[in-house]
């Protein structure tokens, strides 16, 4: 592994349960760390905007992106299209920022193959309650589309065991502080500090 590279963060979670809002406050602490920006076929919603917190982009246009083989990895969830593009992600890790990738769990499983030494941190609610209680207040959804998408999360809860690092998000400030001990310990691993016997030792 190359010390000067940056960690690959792979964060999941289940809609609603708050991984947003814990990024934001991620992004603000910390410099180094970069969230990649997702591309997607799903509508945009009141307080989003295009280039920040997605690429929206018509169907055809994604298949098109992973037909020229530029999506590091993409899942359908809920009838839409998520993916991540493959080149700024690289280049961020070259440039030895650590970069998070905001995915479902079916595109951390991919992630997990492709890059082995990725760190994956799954964002749990503290119950389905609360969960169901934060997708009603968010009111981005209609009513169907919200069951589906509580659907989905006991799926996608029921495959936290898949991830190394489970953050449970009751309280935020301890949820974003919980993330960080994670990056820090991880960057504290030999395996990423290899050279660090010899620059001490021949540094007299
Ligand atoms: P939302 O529609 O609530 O923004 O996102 C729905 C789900 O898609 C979330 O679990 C989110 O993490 C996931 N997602 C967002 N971007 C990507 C992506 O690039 N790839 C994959 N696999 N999932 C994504």
């Amino acid at each position: 592994m190359d010390d000067k590279r940056g960690i690959l963060i792979v964060f999941s979670g289940p809609s609603g349960c708050g991984k947003d809002t814990v990024l934001k406050i991620l992004k603000e602490n910390n410099d180094n760390i970069k969230v990649s920006i997702s591309m997607t076929t799903r509508e945009v919603r009141e307080e989003e905007v295009d280039g920040r917190d997605y690429y929206f982009v018509s169907e055809e246009y994604f298949v098109k992106k992973i037909a020229d083989g530029e999506m590091l990895e993409y899942a359908q969830y809920a009838d839409h299209y998520y993916g991540t593009p493959k080149a700024p992600v690289d280049e961020m890790l070259r440039e030895g920022i650590d970069v998070v990738l905001e995915i479902d769990v079916q595109g951390a499983e991919k992630i997990r193959k492709i890059y082995p030494d990725a760190v994956t941190v799954f964002l749990m609610p503290p119950s389905m309650k609360a969960l169901e209680d934060r997708l009603r207040n968010r009111g981005t959804e209609d009513e169907e589309t919200l069951m589906h998408r509580l659907f989905i999360a006991e799926q996608e809860i029921r495959r936290a065991n898949e991830f190394q690092y489970i953050v449970i998000n009751d309280n935020l400030a301890e949820a974003v502080f919980d993330f960080e001990t994670v990056v820090r310990a991880e960057k504290m691993k030999y395996s990423r500090n290899k050279n660090i016997i010899s620059e001490v030792i021949n540094n007299v």
